[in-house]
């Protein structure tokens, strides 16, 4: 999601690489789960996501858009995103004890807060939301060991990639005087890279790279 908003205004003003130390453990949250409630559709789930959730539950992609997950349209693109319920607006993993009942195969967006991303020249580095997390009194940790994802640089690859990737489709809409063509991208890429079911997580990489090789040559970029 692109946020029209400067990054001195956000973060702390650094930038950071998996190697650095960053200011973000929150010793396990302890009894907080601010960062899980009231959200709205901002906790924006890409295909690997996807994929550690229908393997995770054993369920497929449309039986999680019947319980957690909602479609909403980010920069023109259809996504999924978790879901908020209830008056409180909590996210549909949340248990009665305030914890992630999915915390193996949280989605990505959860493994970065309070870290975000910011892209630049094909690649990202990571940044500290200043106002985001609630408790004050922050440790320092390693950036890679609180992304807490396994084969972080093959994951820097993937979520690079899908990131580009989502930008030129969002570009192929803006240019298309086609109302169709819009609406048979995002069904094409929902269909690819979500409803498809991948193998397993540990061939997900291969997977989501043959898809990508195949989505380029079917849409010629
Ligand atoms: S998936 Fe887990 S960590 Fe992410 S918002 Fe929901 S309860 Fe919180
Ligand atoms: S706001 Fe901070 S302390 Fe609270 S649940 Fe989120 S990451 Fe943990």
């Amino acid at each position: 999601m692109k946020r029209n908003v400067s990054l001195d205004e956000i973060s702390d003003g650094r930038l950071y690489t998996e190697n650095d130390m960053v200011k973000a453990g929150c010793n396990e949250c302890q009894g907080c789960f601010s960062c899980c409630q009231g959200m709205g559709d901002s906790i924006i789930l890409d295909p690997l996501d996807v994929c550690r959730l229908t393997q995770g539950l054993g369920c497929d992609f449309q039986a999680l858009l019947d319980s957690h997950l909602e479609l909403g349209v980010v920069d023109g693109i259809i996504l999924p995103h978790l879901k908020m319920a209830g008056t409180e607006e909590k996210c549909c993993f949340l248990n009665e004890e305030g914890r992630c009942s999915i915390h193996s195969f949280r989605p990505g967006i959860c493994r970065l807060f309070p870290l975000g991303r910011y892209y630049e020249n094909g690649s990202f580095q990571y940044f500290l939301q200043k106002n985001e997390c609630k408790k004050t009194n922050r440790t320092k940790v390693k950036v890679s060991k609180w992304v807490d994802t396994p084969d972080i640089g093959r994951n820097r690859e993937f979520v690079t990639a899908w990131h580009y990737f989502l930008n030129e489709c969002e570009e192929m809409c803006q240019a298309s005087e086609d109302e169709s063509f819009c609406r048979n991208l995002n069904l094409y890429i929902l269909n690819l890279f979500f409803i498809r079911p991948y193998e397993s997580v540990e061939t997900f990489y291969e997977e989501f790279t043959e898809r990508l090789r195949r989505a380029k040559k079917d849409m010629g970029c």
